[in-house]
């Protein structure tokens, strides 16, 4: 099958050419599409973590990093909280609207990462709840979103720290190239 502008090859995944000769390096794609911003990184410390009762979750892990010294990293959480902070991106608007949920909530699935924003740690997390009944919500998570209970995994990963800076395209926060 041959599509104009696409070369179809193990070596192509998403319009990206992964090269595993340069592990360090932001990998340019000159042939076709976007190329994807990138990095790669070793795999430093894994963690588990209890996260304490009635604190902000995303300030909570903020400061976590902060204090180990954790300046790039992915995590995952299960758990419960009090009520949750939760928006989507207007992407016409280029704002989030958000809202929030005063009631007890499963933290069905969180995904997040850390990076650094100006210079500080900075936590990115995404999430799915679900209420008494198992109706579920989800959205990008903000504070104030109060834990009632969370087993954390964090993956630290080593290499020079993932930074943020403004995108002028979608409005938004994006991880930059270094
Ligand atoms: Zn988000």
């Amino acid at each position: 099958m041959k599509i104009s502008g696409l070369i179809y090859s193990p070596n192509v995944l998403f319009g990206f050419r992964h090269v595993t000769s340069h592990p360090n390096s932001w990998v340019q794609n000159e042939t076709y599409m976007d190329k994807i911003i990138h990095s790669a990184f070793e795999k430093g410390r894994c963690m588990l973590g209890r996260l304490p009762y009635g604190k902000d979750l995303v300030k909570t892990i903020e400061d976590f990093c902060a204090q180990n010294s954790i300046q790039t990293g992915v995590f995952s959480i299960i758990g419960s909280v009090m009520s949750a902070t939760l928006g989507s991106y207007d992407q016409d608007q280029q704002v989030y609207v958000t809202f929030k949920k005063e009631e007890a909530l499963e933290i069905v699935h969180c995904t997040g990462n850390v990076s650094l924003k100006e210079g500080r740690v900075t936590v990115h997390a995404h999430a799915a709840f679900a209420d008494i009944e198992g109706r579920t919500i989800g959205g990008h998570i903000f504070s104030e979103t109060v834990v009632y209970a969370g087993e954390i995994y964090i993956q630290e990963l080593l290499g020079k720290p993932l930074e943020r800076e403004y995108d002028e395209t979608t409005g938004l926060s994006l991880w930059k190239e270094c």
